[in-house]
């Protein structure tokens, strides 16, 4: 399984929140992530070889961006 990010879903657009209403949320995937996969630049990226597949960022993930495939 691997994690894939949907980047029309993901609110976290050119390095800022362009959602009004997520409150924040945008954050909970990298918060989550126990290996420190993900990081925010200009679109998130999540490192595939420090991943581990344990699913939290999707749990965490108000947008539903992510998923395991
Ligand atoms: S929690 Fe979801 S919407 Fe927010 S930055 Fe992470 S992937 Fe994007
Ligand atoms: S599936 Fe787990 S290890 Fe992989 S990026 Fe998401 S939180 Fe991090």
């Amino acid at each position: 399984m691997a994690i894939k990010i949907d980047y029309k879903k993901c609110c976290w657009k050119d390095g800022k929140c362009s959602s009004c209403s997520c409150g924040g949320a945008c954050v909970g995937c990298v918060e989550a992530c126990p290996v420190q996969a993900i990081t925010r630049e200009k679109l998130v990226k999540i490192d595939l070889k420090k991943c581990i597949s344990c699913g939290a960022c999707v749990e965490a993930c108000k947008h539903k961006a992510l998923k395991l495939v």
